[in-house]
Order: C-alpha cells, then sequence, then structure tokens
C-alpha cells in the first residue's frame, strides 16, 4: 500500500516536473523571441525635417515665443546635440540637404554647389538639373521640372532603407524647392515633390503622372488663398523683439517702389511677380506641411503592411528665402519663426494622431545657418564687408594680362572659387601653376580676404586646422574650382546692394546648425559635445538597423539612441 502510494507520488511529481520543464523551456523561447523581436524593433514611419537657414541660435532667441507643441516640445521631450557642426565649406542649401542624407561631403557626393561647374568640360550644371527627364504636372519641358537625384554620386539613408526592407518601406521628400525635396528622398524614393509656380509637381524620373490627390491639392488652390489673406504679425507687435524699425535700409523690397511693412499685401505682389512670391512667405513653411499630411494620409505613410518604417523627408524652404531678403534680425524673420513653431506643433499633434504618439522619430536640422547683414554690424560698429564678384573677376583677369597676354583666364567665381578658363589655357599653352601663383599672391592683399590658397595644395595651406579640414571635405577635384578663398568673418557678397544676407562661408553663423530627435527610440536629454552633420545618417542608420549610406564619414551619436 505505502508502496503503491510512493510510486504514486512519484508519478505524481514526475508528471510535475516534466509539467515545469515545458514550461521553463517554453518562457524560454518566447523570451528569446521577445528579445529577438525587441532587437529588431523599429518606428512606423521616420520624419526628417530640414528647416532651410535655420541657425542653431534660433532654438533660444525666440524660446519665448514657442508654444509647448512644436519646437519647446522636441526640447523637452527629445534629444538636443546642441554643437552640431557642419564640417565642410561651402554651406549651401544642396549640400546640406545632401550631406544631412549621405552622411557625407562634396568631396565624395559630388554635390559641390547648387550650381557647379565640371571641370572637363567647363559646363555648369545645376544640382539636381537632368535633362534627360521630363516635368510633371506642368509643361514636360518646364526646366524647373527637369530634375532628379543623379548628380548625387553616393546613396541616401532613405536609399539604404529601401535596400534593407527589398524596397518595401516607402519614401518620399517634400519641399518648396526641388533640392529640398530630390536628395533627401534619395535614388530609390517612391516620390519627391516641389513647387513651381504655386503648383506641386515632380519628374518623370519617378512618375509619369501626378496622384489624384497632388492633383486635387494643387486644384483646391491654397496658394492663392493664402496670398490673397496677406501677412500680418502673428503677436501683438510690442511683444517682438526685433528692434529694428519695420522699414529699414537692411531688407530688400518685394517690388522697387512699395515698402514691405506689416500688414504685407501679398496679392498685389503675387499678380505682378507670380504665386511663388509664396515661397518668401511663412506660408511656404505652412502649404509645405499641409501637403506633407495630405501625403501621409493618401499614401498611408506609417501603416506599411510590410510591417516596415517608412520614410517622409521634409524640408521647409520659405525660412532660407525670407532671411535671404529680410536678413536676420528683421521682424520678418521673428514672425516667420513664430509661425513655424505653430505649424511644427499642428504637425507634431497630426502624426500623434494619426501614426501614434512614441511610434514615430523625428529629427530636425537645417542646411546652414545665415550671417548677419555686414551693413547692419557695421552701422553697430563692428566689422563685416562685402565683395562684389564681378569686380574681383574682373580685377584679377587685369592681373593676368599682361604676363600671359589674354584676359579670359579666370572663367568664374562660384561657391568663393575661383574656376580657371582650363580650355584657354591648354590651347594657349600656358604654365597653370605660375597663374594660380599669381592669383594666391594677389588675393591674399586683398582686403577683406583673410586665406587664399590653390585647392590642389589645401592640406600645406597655411590656414587653421579646421578650416583646412572643411576645405578638403568640401573639394570635389572633377566638379570644384582652382582657388579657394576664404573671407574675413562678416563678409559676404554683395549681390542685393546690401539688403538682405547670405550663407556659404565656414564661419559659426553659417556652421552651427540645431539638431533635435523625438519619438520613437529616443532618450530625453542633450549634449554639447561637438557632432556633426555627417552624423546624422549613420544615427538614423543605427535606429533603424540598417547600413548607413556608402559615402558615410560620420559616426552614429550614441548618446541620444534609447537602447
Ligand atoms: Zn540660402
Amino acid at each position: 500500500m505505502k508502496k503503491s502510494c510512493n510510486k504514486h507520488f512519484n508519478k505524481k511529481m514526475n508528471y510535475t516536473i516534466r509539467q515545469l520543464l515545458i514550461f521553463i523551456f517554453l518562457t524560454n523561447i518566447a523570451v528569446a523571441y521577445a528579445q529577438m523581436k525587441n532587437n529588431n524593433d523599429r518606428p512606423k514611419l521616420v520624419v526628417g525635417i530640414v528647416v532651410d537657414q535655420m541657425r542653431w541660435d534660433y532654438l533660444y532667441k525666440y524660446y519665448q515665443h514657442y508654444n509647448n507643441e512644436g519646437l519647446k516640445r522636441m526640447l523637452n521631450e527629445g534629444f538636443s546635440a546642441e554643437n552640431t557642426l557642419i564640417p565642410y565649406i561651402p554651406t549651401y542649401t544642396a549640400i546640406g540637404h545632401t550631406s544631412i542624407y549621405a552622411g557625407s561631403v562634396p568631396a565624395i557626393h559630388g554635390i559641390a554647389g547648387n550650381t557647379f561647374y565640371i571641370k572637363e568640360t567647363q559646363s555648369k550644371m545645376y544640382c539636381s538639373q537632368d535633362d534627360s527627364v521630363k516635368s510633371v504636372g506642368n509643361d514636360p519641358e518646364n526646366k524647373g521640372g527637369k530634375m532628379s537625384p543623379k548628380n548625387m554620386l553616393s546613396s541616401s539613408v532613405t536609399d539604404e532603407l529601401k535596400l534593407a526592407t527589398d524596397f518595401r518601406s516607402r519614401v518620399f521628400g517634400v519641399a518648396l524647392k526641388d533640392r529640398g525635396a530630390i536628395f533627401p528622398a534619395g535614388h530609390f524614393a517612391d516620390g519627391a515633390y516641389w513647387m513651381v509656380d504655386g503648383n506641386w509637381i515632380t519628374s518623370s524620373f519617378y512618375m509619369n503622372d501626378l496622384p489624384s490627390y497632388v492633383k486635387n491639392f494643387n486644384k483646391a488652390d491654397f496658394t492663392s488663398a493664402y496670398l490673397s489673406k496677406g501677412w500680418q504679425l502673428a503677436k501683438p507687435s510690442t511683444s517682438y523683439m526685433s528692434r529694428i524699425n519695420d522699414d529699414n535700409r537692411y531688407e530688400e523690397r518685394f517690388l522697387d517702389s512699395v515698402k514691405v511693412t506689416f500688414p504685407i499685401d501679398l496679392s498685389t505682389i503675387s499678380s505682378k511677380k507670380g504665386r511663388d512670391v509664396i515661397k518668401s512667405t511663412p506660408f511656404g513653411n505652412t502649404i509645405t506641411l499641409q501637403f506633407a499630411k495630405e501625403l501621409i494620409t493618401q499614401e498611408n505613410l506609417g501603416n506599411n503592411p510590410a510591417g516596415v518604417p517608412d520614410f517622409l523627408a521634409i524640408s521647409l524652404s520659405s525660412t532660407d528665402y525670407i532671411g535671404h531678403q529680410f536678413a536676420i534680425n528683421s521682424l520678418k524673420i521673428e514672425d516667420t519663426y513664430i509661425r513655424l513653431d505653430k505649424d511644427l506643433g499642428d504637425f507634431f499633434n497630426f502624426l500623434d494622431t494619426k501614426i501614434g504618439r512614441g511610434n514615430y522619430t523625428v529629427f530636425l536640422t537645417a542646411d546652414h545657418g545665415a550671417a548677419h547683414n555686414p551693413q547692419y554690424i557695421l552701422d553697430e560698429k563692428g566689422n563685416g564687408g562685402y565683395f562684389m564678384k564681378r569686380e574681383l573677376q574682373q580685377d584679377l583677369n587685369n592681373l593676368l594680362k599682361p604676363e600671359f597676354g589674354t584676359e579670359d583666364l579666370i572663367y568664374n567665381i562660384a561657391n568663393n572659387q575661383v574656376l580657371l578658363n582650363h580650355k584657354l589655357i591648354e590651347s594657349k599653352n600656358l604654365d597653370t601653376e605660375r597663374i594660380k601663383e599669381k592669383l594666391v599672391t594677389a588675393l591674399k592683399k586683398r582686403e577683406g580676404v583673410s586665406f587664399a590658397t590653390d585647392m590642389e595644395r589645401l592640406q600645406v595651406a597655411s590656414m587653421p586646422e579646421w578650416i583646412k579640414t572643411m576645405a578638403i571635405n568640401g573639394y570635389n577635384y572633377k566638379r570644384s574650382g582652382d582657388i579657394l578663398i576664404i573671407f574675413d568673418p562678416q563678409w559676404i557678397e554683395n549681390y542685393r546692394d546690401k539688403t538682405g544676407t547670405t550663407h556659404g562661408a565656414w564661419n559659426p553663423y553659417d556652421s552651427h546648425i540645431p539638431l533635435v530627435f523625438m519619438g520613437w527610440g529616443i532618450k530625453q536629454g542633450n549634449t554639447h559635445a561637438p557632432v556633426y552633420m555627417t552624423d546624422i545618417a549613420p544615427t538614423i542608420a543605427a535606429l533603424l538597423h540598417i547600413q548607413a549610406p556608402n559615402g558615410c564619414i560620420g559616426k552614429p551619436i550614441t548618446e541620444l539612441l534609447d537602447k
């Protein structure tokens, strides 16, 4: 009896142990599976936002104006890399957008300017120019639409997402400027849209006809609606910090005879200058984000049937047009950032509802900053100045004439580089080295020039190491000029009769950009350690567990990854 009881007990025990072992085994599998799944988790949508010409200090200069839903939300909830620097010169739009998404520099990705010159043929090339494609959404031969990313020699992080998911991820680019939409979206994009004459268009590189929702958006003509409302200050005028009178000598007018003071009548201006005037108002950004919302809804982005992330690359270009025209201390720029902050807040709220808070990752950065208006700095007793490109070219040609017997040895001055007329030099069998030597010597003596150097000898130039590095990174032998000119701080080209401003130089005002990440996979915090524009793409690649772009020279910013 006792024996059988024991037997029964043992049997029961064996059964329990077996059950326990099976349970442990299954639990282990479940945990391993969960971990495996966890390690390969990704956001549903990545949204990249490049604010064209946004200086880093705008995050704080206008902080008091921001509400808790836009830029402040990014700073409070997200991670800000406070010292993000551009590691190359020249600091222009096309290069910035390409470098952000390629994690690379002009020496490698080949976008050496908004416009650059092909050395071999001595021909001018607009960054996204592609004569082999047609414009889609307007006249097929419209030059504004014959665009593609073909001049970009390396891949973008958006391209790598496409490759990593066997083209299941969907990628779109949206910006008023073609170059702001095209390079970020990369070579494999499902679509890129930009604005010509107030309408959203694309090129046959992407598709042969606009989707019906894009046609309908254009038909609804929000552009004209914004223009007819005009531009008033968003807040009572007393709450603005700009101490420059609304009508001042540092701003360029839309029309020669008409002062640009608030409230600005955009109807009259657009009736004379066309509907693209919207680009030079804050409503250019508003309509871009409005179009982005429509695209997310219609394309169902962030809800990919394959369960992989989608990517939307947005660039907000109006900030650049407005900065160029009115300079950076204007009431117009202050109002533009107040309105941008509100538009961003609305956009993040939309993403929360559509994709779900915490399901998407967004990052915001800039392609470059901008200088102060030099005349403003001079009037305030600072240093600065202007150079005239045509005058400089003429002086240099005149300098060479007596020794070389010909007038046009300088082909152009572009991107702060002197381009030699190599065809002429070859045909006359002239000594290129001697020409360069003479030019460098003369340029160094010129007022407003800090350094001048042969671009082939950057490594041995007597310049601070960091500027030298920026110059080498920006130098593409086939697409850059022959002699680099570095101007003194606050010296810019005078192409608007001393009004407005520009960018392109090495100085912090042009090269220090904001970089804030928020959402899925992002820690809350900030760092003051220097990071570089080229670190953005590898950081996104790390977040998505995909390969960094094929020309990437940056490193992931590991502090912000919540892993
Ligand atoms: Zn610009």
